[in-house]
This record gives C-alpha cells, structure tokens and sequence, in this order.
C-alpha cells in the first residue's frame, strides 16, 4: 500500500480519514501532533518547550520533530505503508523528508490535500474532542458529530478530552502559520506531480474520494 501525506489546515479531517484508512487498510497512522503531545508530557526542558509549542499554537523545531517521526518510522508497522498526518509542515521539512526517505529506501507515495472554508474548520476546532486512547474524534457541537453518549468514545468507551489547543485564538495562530508555511508545500508536491485535491466536507465523501486515490 502507498504511503501518504495529508496536508489541510488545523481540523481539515486529517485525524478523522487517517483512523478510517488505518482500520480499513491496515496502515500506520503518524501524526505528529500526537508524537508531540506525548513528547510534551516528559518532565524536562524538551518537553517544556514542546508543552509551550504547542499552546501557543506555533510550530515545533524541525530537530525535535523530526527526531521523533524518525524513530516512529523506524517501528514494524510502518513496513505495510504509513500515514503521515501533519508532517510535512514547511517546504524545509518536506526537503529533509525526502532525504530519511532515500537513508530508509521508503516511498514518498501521494500527498492529499484537504481544503476546508476557514470559517467551518472554526466551528470544528471550538467543539472538538478527542478520544486519548483511540485518536477518535469527535463534536459535541454540531449534531452528526456528537457521540452517543456525552463524553465517552463511541469506538473504545474511553472518556473524551478537549485539546489545550482547540480554541478561537490559537487556532488562528495555527491557521495563519499554515498560511504562510504549509501551503507553499502544494506548490512544491504538485511540481513532484502526487498531488491530489479534495474541496469537500462531508467525511464519507472524502474518503471515498481518498480511496478512488489510493487505488
Ligand atoms: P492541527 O492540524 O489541528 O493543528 P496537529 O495535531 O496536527 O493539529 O498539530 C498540533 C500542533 O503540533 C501544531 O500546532 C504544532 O505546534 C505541532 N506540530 C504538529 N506537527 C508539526 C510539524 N510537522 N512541525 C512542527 N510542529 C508540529
């Protein structure tokens, strides 16, 4: 199977489609995010950095992020493909991407753009939720998104918990470094030609699209 790249801005659906293809086709989920928030979470000047990072909402050092999505890489799972969900994040990395991919013999496969109306991934950041033991997620303000039951994961029965950065002002921190930073990557994965565009929200529609890719 292809390894992939989703690129979006913050609450595009990266995490969502990233849990459905990894239950369906059995790949590796790598989300930088989640590698950072367990990174954060160490009792030292790393992880306090990293802890500050992330709620103000910047990004980490390339050095720091990299260091852990190589040692993630390096894992048995990744051998049947990965995905990587919000990494690369500049076109520097994206460079440097490609140069651990040459040392691993790995495939770059195909980077999937998601794009999303500023104003709706809002509404998902503020009512977001997130399962910490499934990566599930979840809204309890907007109706189809809701779980079953308040607070609870409908997939593991974990108790849901709202990320330290999942509100209005650091998420337009967020959005504007995607802006600026991230979006310059579709230029640079469209001249390598594997990129592909999805413009649509609705989260059974994307992953369909995202399989018509894939095969
Ligand atoms: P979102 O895409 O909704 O912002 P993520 O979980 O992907 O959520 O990222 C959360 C935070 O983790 C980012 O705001 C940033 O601080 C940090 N981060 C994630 N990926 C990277 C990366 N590739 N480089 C630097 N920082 C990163």
């Amino acid at each position: 199977m292809k390894n992939i790249i989703f690129i979006a801005p913050p609450a595009a659906g990266k995490g969502t489609q990233s849990i459905l293809l990894r239950e369906k086709y059995n790949l590796a989920h790598i989300s930088t995010g989640d590698l950072l928030r367990e990174a954060s979470l160490e009792d030292s000047e790393r992880g306090q950095y990293i802890l500050n990072c992330l709620k103000e909402g910047n990004l980490v050092s390339d050095d720091i992020t990299i260091e852990l999505l190589i040692e993630r890489l390096s894992k048995d799972d990744c051998k049947n493909g990965y995905i990587l969900d919000g990494f690369p994040r500049t076109v520097e990395q994206a460079i440097q991407y490609e140069t651990i991919l040459k040392d691993l013999n790995k495939e770059l496969g195909v980077v999937i753009f998601l794009d999303i109306p500023k104003e709706i991934a809002l509404k998902r950041i503020v009512g977001r939720q997130v399962c910490p033991s499934c990566g599930a997620v979840f809204n309890d303000q907007i109706d189809i998104s809701k779980p079953k039951i308040q607070n609870i994961c409908d997939i593991c029965g974990h108790e849901l918990q709202k990320r330290k950065d999942d509100n209005e002002t650091t998420f337009n921190i967020r959005f504007e470094t995607y802006m600026k930073k991230t979006e310059p990557l579709i230029k640079h994965y469209e001249e390598l030609g594997v990129l592909y565009k999805i413009n649509e929200v609705d989260k059974e529609k994307v992953f369909k699209q995202i399989e018509e890719i894939i095969k």
